[in-house]
């Protein structure tokens, strides 16, 4: 995913979803996490304020009441508790929001079972507390909406069948229906503004996170050559210098001879593309992602390999110093061919060497300088 898209689908208002596979897959990880905090939270509340309704089946429906205790300790309690706790990391948002979901049905259905069983004026009260649950489902338990009608569509199925099981009277028929399907309407509305409320705020904050992912790169990359700057240096440094290991790393430096008479005879802005060619080079003379390569500043780099002897790190500098060589770029003079000169060394590192190690390196480079240019010279201090 990049940031592109991201702002495009800002901007394109596509939040009821879904959006393209990588980035709905994130948004659902993103929400399983928020999601079971929320639902295990819910836990505790849900058992005291559905218990706590046991004093209407106390006062309304007597002859039920010891039924609905039943019910409500042996089956719905329980359900409510393992539906919450029994989610499975490995099922997907639409799953878990089903057997989420399990929770609030069970509590319709105990509901309807036990408005069924009563007869008389009192029962017709009893049966519009199944509206509360509807209510319960789709705005506290932030199910996503696809999952919510569904949810909705068998508490109504489960609450127009108990009404007709009751042979309930047609006023009540009438005014329990419409209740019950307006609240589902509302609840419902409420639940998609909520989700598509959740995926503007998880898209802005991806593209927050994006800006400062690319802002961070291109802090640490060099415009001309692409590659890392010193800023990345630090930190590699300090990566496997903290890694508390006895394997030797290496640092190559390496500086293009003679690039001042190449820049004053071709200009300044050839010099640039033979200091993008031979970056080039370097990025490709390098084995792992591990090992990073520097424009240390000018016509300067550095490459810094963990885990590399000595001799190693010598092999690599000279594949580069031929590779250079062989790029063929020429002086004005038509035969001098641009090379660089590269000094070696490797040894254990440790905090606060880095700069230490960098002047043995460039000590080295030094002597290469003044041995004749276009050859690998090793530290061996
Ligand atoms: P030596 O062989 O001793 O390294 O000599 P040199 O001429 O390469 O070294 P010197 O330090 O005298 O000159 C480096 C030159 O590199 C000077 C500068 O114009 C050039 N340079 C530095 N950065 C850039 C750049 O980004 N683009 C271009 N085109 N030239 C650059
Ligand atoms: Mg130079
Ligand atoms: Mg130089």
């Amino acid at each position: 995913m990049d940031l592109v898209e991201v702002e495009q689908l800002i901007s394109g208002r596509a939040y009821r979803g879904p959006f393209p596979p990588e980035i709905e897959a994130a948004y659902d990880a993103y929400r399983l996490r928020y999601r079971r905090r929320l639902i295990q939270a819910l836990i505790v509340p849900s058992l005291v304020c559905y218990n706590v309704f046991l004093v209407v089946d106390y006062v309304l429906l007597p002859a039920t009441f010891w039924l609905s205790v039943a019910i409500h300790l042996l089956f719905v309690s329980p359900i409510i508790v393992v539906s919450s706790l029994g989610l499975r990391d490995r099922w997907s948002l639409r799953k878990r929001d089903l057997c989420v979901a399990l929770g609030p049905l069970a509590i319709c259905a105990q509901i309807m079972v036990i408005y069924t069983l009563n007869t008389g004026s009192a029962a017709q009260h009893y049966q519009y507390l199944a509206i509360l649950v509807l209510m319960y489902m789709n705005l506290l338990f932030r199910i996503e909406y696809d999952q919510a009608i569904i949810a909705s569509a068998v508490a109504l199925l489960i609450y127009v069948s108990a009404l007709l099981i009751a042979r309930a009277p047609v006023p009540v028929l009438v005014v329990g229906i419409m209740a019950v399907a307006a609240t589902a309407y509302l609840s419902l509305s409420c639940n998609l503004q909520m989700q598509r409320d959740a995926r503007h705020g998880f898209l802005r904050r991806l593209q927050e996170q994006l800006r400062f992912e690319s802002a961070q790169t291109a802090a640490e990359r060099d415009a001309l050559t692409g590659l890392y700057n010193r800023r990345r240096l630090d930190t590699a440094f300090a990566r496997i210098c903290n890694a508390e290991t006895d394997e030797f790393a290496a640092i190559l430096m390496i500086d293009v001879d003679h690039f001042k008479r190449f820049n004053d005879e071709n200009g300044h802005l050839t010099g640039d593309q033979c200091l993008r060619r031979v970056a080039r080079v370097l990025l490709d003379a390098v084995r792992s992602k591990d090992d990073l390569v520097i424009r240390f500043g000018g016509e300067e780099f550095l490459i810094l390999l963990p885990a590399t002897s000595l001799a190693e790190a010598l092999m690599i500098a000279e594949r580069i110093r031929c590779e250079v060589e062989q790029l063929t770029i020429l002086h004005a003079d038509g035969a001098t061919r641009v090379t660089v000169s590269i000094g070696a060394m490797a040894s254990r590192l440790r905090p606060g060497m880095q700069d230490s190690l960098i002047a043995d390196a460039d000590r080295a480079l030094y002597e290469a300088k003044q041995a004749g240019r276009n050859r690998v010279w090793p530290s061996l201090s």
